[in-house]
């Protein structure tokens, strides 16, 4: 008996994750459209890869979200901020992940 629910499927996106984002940067909006999943899931997923990836040396690098209008970079993370705050701008681009082999 199969339990319902997300759980048999989470390998599988992992595998199709690590799929769409080897040797390519891909913001976690980019990545939901490509393996058909929530954006707001895809922070897990990564976490979750990341720590897989370590095992096979892989590694997951991530290119971190920055301010448009004054450049500062925000810590490396998975989530998006809304608002600099060193010029309180919200023109902030998205983080984007890759896997290098
Ligand atoms: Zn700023």
């Amino acid at each position: 008996v199969r339990e319902p629910g997300p759980a048999p499927r989470a390998e599988t996106l992992r595998q199709a994750i690590l799929a769409a984002i080897s040797g390519r940067w891909l913001s976690p909006r980019e990545i939901s459209g490509e393996v058909r999943i929530r954006e707001r899931d895809v922070a897990a997923h990564l976490e979750h890869l990341e720590r897989s990836l370590r095992a096979s040396g892989a590694r997951l690098r991530i290119d971190p979200p920055a301010c448009r209008s004054c450049g500062y970079v925000f810590a490396p993370g998975t989530g998006r901020p809304s608002r600099c705050p060193e010029c309180k701008g919200e023109r902030i681009s998205a983080a984007r992940f890759c896997v290098e082999q």
